[in-house]
């Protein structure tokens, strides 16, 4: 379930249910069962008929070069698809000088498309995670925050999907993500609401166990 709110931080009971029901469809790897990729002039074709689809003349001036351009967008916007997060998160460090607490993340840009309407939501991720022995560079959780985006997507999934990579990738104690976006297929269309947030969150290991954990992650976010 998604919970969504009028640019406000949502309460504990609230985030319980935002995180149920979540289900991870895929893991932190690449998918497995590649699909076979059309060519290049099987994309474009499909980008003419979404032109006259949408009403306008694919053959006129402006829009001649335009399948090409989508063509060529789709690959930045899904290049995910290539990316494997548990390979991304798999150069750490063990040498810590004893750093055992909390590593976080705050305010990463994220765009990303829907996987209902294919069109944009974009925000912000915070991460937070425990680490064991072994912590990664920080750059690595921005990355992969880009793997998991540049897929067709909700924000449910990718909430989920992001903390269970980091907790496999590094054998985290705990791991805390939240996702606040505002999703582009309910602003232009549907309901046309703008500037709602939709929050979601995942919570895993000692984030979930301890709540004055799980207040911290969240009071930092709020102080930001
Ligand atoms: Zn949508």
């Amino acid at each position: 379930m998604t919970t969504i709110t009028d640019n406000a931080l949502i309460t504990d009971s609230q985030i319980q249910k935002s995180t149920n029901g979540c289900t991870i469809k895929t893991n932190g790897h690449a998918p497995a069962t590649k699909i076979q990729k059309p060519t290049e002039a099987e994309a474009e074709a499909a980008v003419r008929t979404l032109i006259a689809w949408a009403g306008d003349d694919p053959e006129r001036e402006g829009l001649i070069d335009t399948p090409k351009r989508v063509a060529k967008a789709y690959k930045e916007f899904f290049k995910g698809y290539e990316e494997d997060a548990i390979d991304i998160l798999s150069r750490t460090f063990e040498d810590v000088g004893g750093y055992d607490d909390m590593i976080m993340l705050r305010g990463i840009d994220m765009s990303s498309h829907c996987e209902h309407h294919m069109v944009p939501f974009i925000g912000k991720v915070h991460i937070a995670y425990m680490p064991s022995e072994k912590v990664v560079g920080i750059s690595k959780l921005a990355r992969i925050v880009e793997t998991f985006s540049k897929r067709l997507q909700t924000q449910e999934t990718m909430t989920a999907q992001i903390a269970a990579a980091i907790d496999e990738g590094l054998q985290a104690r705990g791991t805390a993500v939240m996702i606040e976006a505002e999703h582009q297929c309910m602003s232009m269309r549907g309901v046309q609401k703008q500037n709602v947030a939709t929050i979601t969150t995942r919570f895993t290991g000692v984030f979930d166990s301890n709540k004055d954990l799980k207040e911290r992650f969240l009071g930092l976010i709020k102080n930001g």
